[in-house]
C-alpha cells in the first residue's frame, strides 16, 4: 500500500497517455494540479485525470522533468524498494559480474533499471556513482550503504560533476563515499587491460558502452593501417593493435589521457613502435593529413557528444558529417569507416543519412556492414526510448 500522506499531484487528461504507458518522465507542462507543499527530492503520489493512482514518483522543483517515477504500482518507497531494484539490476547483469575477463561493467543505468537519475559503474572492486536528480541525491546515504552491502565492492566515488546537475539545482560534486580511492584502477574487457583514472578522467573514468565495439574494431583490423579519432586512454587503440594491426594512430585533445594510452599500450605488452600519438584537434589534423597525402586503411571516429538536445541537432550534424567527410578523403578504397554518435536526439536513420551525405561531397560510394550499439549492460528500456543513446556504423567505402 502506498503512503496516503504524500503530496498529491494530478495530470492533464491530455498529458497523462505517457506515464500511464510506464514512461518515467513528468514534465512540468502536464501538470495539472499540485496540492500541498513540496521540495525537491521529496516523493509524490501521481495520479490522472480520474485521480486513479498512476504510481510514486521524486519532485524536482526547478528542472523541466518536474518528476520521475520510481514505481506504477504505489508501493512505498522503502529501503527495501530500492534493495530490490539494486538486486534486480545485478541479477540482470549475472553472467557479466561471473566473467573474470570482464571486471568492468555498468552496474545501474538509471531509468532503464529502474533508478532513475542513478548511474553506477564497476570498475574492478570499485564503484563509481552518479546521482543525477534530486530525488535520487535524497537518498544518496541510503544507496550508498546498500551498494556496499549488496555488491562486495571496497570503495564507492562519486563522480556528480555534470551539468545535467545544474538543470536540478543540485552543485557538481565527486569525492569518495566509502572505503578509499586507489590512484589507477586496473580492469580487464575480454582480455584487455586497461587502467582507469576514476578521479580526474572523463565522465566516470571509461567509457564501458564501447565494451562490445572495441571487439568489432579488434575483429577487422588485421594487417591494417589504423587511425583511431578521439581515442582517450586507448580503448579503440588497444582493441585494433591486438587484434593485429599493422599500426595505429591516436588523436585525443587531451594530453592526460593519452599519456594514460600510452600506459594502457605497455600494460597489454604492445610494443611503442606499433603506434603513434597525436595530440591535437581530430578536426585539424585530418585537414592537415589530406595536405600531406596520408591514407589509412581503417578509421574510428568516436567523438564526444555534439548534441546535447534536440536544437543543437542541426549543428551537430553538420560536425558529424564534416568528419565523415575528412576521414573519407584519407580511406584506401575499399577501406573500413567505423563512425559512432553518442548523442541521444541523432538516431540511427539521420545519422546514416548525414554519412551518406559526407560520402557523397567526397565522391565515394559506401556500404555499411555492420551495426553498433551501446553494450548490453546499458540497456534500452522499451518503454523509454531516451535510454539509447549510442549507435555506430561500419562501412565499407570505395
Ligand atoms: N573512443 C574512446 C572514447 C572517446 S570520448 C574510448 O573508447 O574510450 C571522446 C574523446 O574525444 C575524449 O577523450 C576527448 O578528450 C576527445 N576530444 C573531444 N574533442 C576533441 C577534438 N576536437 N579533437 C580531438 N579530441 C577531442
Amino acid at each position: 500500500m502506498s503512503d496516503k500522506s504524500l503530496t498529491v499531484v494530478r495530470l492533464k487528461k491530455n498529458r497523462e497517455s505517457s506515464v500511464a504507458r510506464h514512461h518515467p518522465w513528468v514534465f512540468s507542462g502536464a501538470i495539472d494540479k499540485l496540492v500541498g507543499n513540496v521540495e525537491s527530492g521529496d516523493l509524490v503520489r501521481v495520479v490522472d485525470s480520474n485521480n486513479q493512482l498512476l504510481g510514486i514518483g521524486a519532485y524536482s522543483a526547478s528542472s523541466q522533468i518536474r518528476i520521475r517515477m520510481l514505481n506504477f504500482s504505489g508501493e512505498d518507497i522503502t529501503r527495501d524498494f530500492i534493495a530490490k531494484k539494486i538486486q534486480h539490476a545485478l541479477t540482470k547483469r549475472k553472467s557479466l559480474l561471473a566473467d573474470s575477463n570482464r571486471t568492468a561493467c555498468r552496474l545501474i543505468y538509471g531509468e532503464s533499471d529502474h533508478l532513475p537519475g542513478l548511474v553506477v559503474d564497476k570498475y574492478a572492486d570499485t564503484l563509481v556513482c552518479q546521482f543525477l536528480f534530486a530525488g535520487i541525491e535524497s537518498r544518496k546515504a541510503e544507496i550508498v550503504s546498500l551498494l556496499a552491502e549488496h555488491t562486495g565492492c571496497k570503495s564507492i566515488f562519486e563522480r556528480s560533476d555534470t551539468t545535467s546537475r545544474d538543470k536540478e539545482g543540485l552543485p557538481q560534486t565527486t569525492g569518495v563515499l566509502w572505503g578509499e580511492l586507489p590512484t589507477l584502477t586496473r580492469i580487464i574487457e575480454n582480455g584487455m587491460h586497461f587502467d582507469v583514472d576514476i578521479e580526474n578522467g572523463q565522465k566516470t573514468g571509461f567509457f564501458l558502452d564501447q565494451a562490445e565495439n572495441r571487439q568489432f574494431v579488434r575483429s577487422q583490423c588485421k594487417d591494417q593501417n589504423v587511425l583511431n579519432c578521439f581515442s582517450y586512454t586507448g580503448g579503440f587503440t588497444v582493441a585494433a593493435l591486438l587484434g593485429g594491426a599493422k599500426h595505429v594512430t591516436s588523436i585525443d585533445s587531451s594530453a592526460p589521457a593519452l599519456a594514460l594510452l600510452e600506459s594502457n599500450l605497455a600494460i597489454n605488452g604492445i610494443e611503442a613502435a606499433g603506434h603513434t600519438s597525436i595530440n591535437g584537434n581530430v578536426f585539424h589534423v585530418l585537414r592537415d593529413y589530406q595536405a600531406n597525402g596520408q591514407a589509412f586503411d581503417a578509421i574510428i571516429l568516436d567523438p564526444p557528444k555534439f548534441a546535447e538536445n534536440k536544437n543543437q541537432v542541426p549543428k551537430a550534424a553538420r560536425a558529424y558529417k564534416d568528419l565523415a567527410l575528412q576521414a573519407c578523403k584519407l580511406l584506401t578504397p575499399g577501406g573500413l569507416l567505423v563512425t559512432f554518435s553518442c548523442s541521444g536526439s541523432i538516431d540511427m536513420n539521420l545519422f546514416q543519412k548525414i554519412t551518406s551525405d559526407a560520402l557523397l561531397d567526397a565522391n565515394r560510394q559506401g556500404e555499411i556492414f555492420h551495426y553498433l550499439h551501446q553494450a548490453g549492460d546499458h540497456p534500452i528500456a522499451l518503454e523509454f526510448p531516451e535510454s539509447q543513446y549510442l549507435k555506430g556504423i561500419a562501412c565499407r567505402v570505395y
